[in-house]
């Protein structure tokens, strides 16, 4: 069972928190995503949020409050704990116990029980808060799931067979690194790495000099499965809790001469950044769409990665977006400059597969363990999800309102990647920001 349409979609109902209102907003009271944060400036230990327009529901002060009685046990527990772990670990109908409870704290009005009288100890400003990780991710893969990103890169190395046999057949994907997983603001040091050996020569060794974001979709595993046991196609969604942004960070220079044969390693796991909101399934329910279908003469699934309701729901509609800030930029003041625009339904595998997918051969996956899309691009150029892609490998470089030139990242660069879900009929949600700022080598 996938989640459905409820009352705390419905567009009418409004927050007593003002800001809620303001349709620019990510957090409006339809989305009500989760985080984990302190006050900023203080050691006070990490606590569980819910965001509301530019605040945050503090959970823990509801508790003292009383109102977060008749929960139960599992999900009052989940709710003070440390990280998400615990909660994502709730299977949907207990996750939708605390989404409910929110909804009515924050609802303007008719709620049976509300955090209004409360609003001065239970509401914290996004801007005096430090967002943390949502939980302590236990491990991370990163998919290869887009077409037009693999076909693009594979046009780049091999010009006349683009995609290699395997790919629509296997959903690709890499084992990464979970230490380096940062939360948007933290800001990221250019690494050093290996490069390709000039006139049969030794490698080189030093900063990279083409470094890039990729713009992707992270997936929140909720229930896990035992070790040894599958999971279902069918079931897949079971096992999804949230989506936030990943921008994983990748030296492309590094990434071209270690890949071969067993993939990325140094050139990606030296920083990748999440936006610290869970966006549920829950509030995700309204933009749930079809995928794109698979083009005339294409293979049709094996059938543990075939199933009709994936088929007919199992992508998202969210749009997608890279914001480019210079430091020259900033200091000018000028706005960011939107190097691509996408959309997270144009992937030709579905999240639902990657979880089947990964779990085909019995490994077990986790409460908290993340997976990532791959780079989410479409088929234009302006739809191009990262610089390697965008600028084809610096031969085609970007003019910025600044006058400057990019082929790729130079150091005091800024990345903000941002996702947006709109359908008639309901109020738009967001993902916040996932954000991250070059700093130079380490001397
Ligand atoms: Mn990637």
């Amino acid at each position: 069972m996938t989640a459905h349409v409820d009352e705390t979609h419905d567009p009418k109902i409004h927050s007593f928190v003002e800001s809620a209102q303001d349709p620019a907003t990510d957090f409006p009271l339809q989305n009500l995503p989760l985080g984990v944060f302190r006050r900023a400036g203080t050691a006070e230990p990490p606590r569980i949020g819910i965001a509301i327009g530019d605040r945050i529901l503090d959970l823990r002060a509801c508790h003292e409050r009383g109102l977060l009685r008749g929960m139960g046990d599992p999900v009052l527990e989940a709710a003070l704990a440390p990280n998400l772990n615990a909660y994502l670990a709730l299977d949907a109908r207990l996750r939708r116990t605390l989404r409910h409870r929110a909804w009515h704290l924050l609802r303007a009005e008719g709620a049976q029980v509300t955090a209004r009288p409360h609003a001065a100890d239970v509401l914290v400003a996004q801007a005096d808060a430090e967002l943390l990780l949502p939980a302590a991710i236990g491990d991370y893969t990163d998919f290869y799931a887009s077409l037009h990103h693999a076909t693009n890169v594979g046009k780049m190395l091999r010009p006349d067979n683009p995609l290699l046999p395997n790919w629509k057949w296997i959903p690709i994907g890499y084992h990464g690194r979970t230490s380096s997983i940062v939360p948007s603001g933290a800001p990221v040091r250019r690494p050093s790495g290996q490069t390709e050996p000039k006139d049969g020569g030794a490698p080189g060794f030093g900063p990279s000099r083409n470094l890039d974001y990729e713009l992707e979709v992270g997936a929140f595993l909720g229930p896990g499965n035992p070790l040894g046991a599958t999971i279902p196609l069918a079931d897949a969604e079971q096992h999804l809790a949230g989506l936030c942004l990943v921008n994983d960070w990748s030296a492309r220079d590094v990434q071209k001469w270690e890949y071969a044969p067993l993939g990325p390693f140094l050139a990606k796991n030296f920083a990748t950044t999440i936006s610290p909101w869970l966006v549920t399934l829950e509030a995700l329910a309204p933009f749930r769409v079809a995928p794109e279908p698979r083009a005339d003469g294409d293979p049709q699934p094996l059938p543990y990665l075939a199933d009709e309701r994936d088929r007919e729901r199992g992508g998202f509609d969210v749009a997608l977006r890279v914001e480019l800030r210079t430091k020259a930029m900033r200091e000018r003041g000028l706005v960011p400059f939107v190097v691509s625009t996408s959309n997270l339904r144009d992937l030709y595998w579905t999240l639902g597969q990657m979880v089947a997918h990964h779990a085909s051969g019995g490994c077990n996956l986790r409460p908290g363990d993340l997976i990532a899309t791959g780079t989410v691009s479409g088929p234009a150029p302006e739809n191009r999800a990262c610089l390697l892609e965008r600028t084809w490998r610096g031969s085609e470089p970007l003019t910025l309102p600044s006058g400057e030139v990019r082929r790729f990242l130079e150091d005091g660069d800024e990345i903000n990647l941002r996702g947006r879900c709109l359908r008639d009929g309901f109020r738009a949600i967001g993902f916040g920001e996932c954000r991250g700022e070059i700093l130079p080598v380490q001397p």
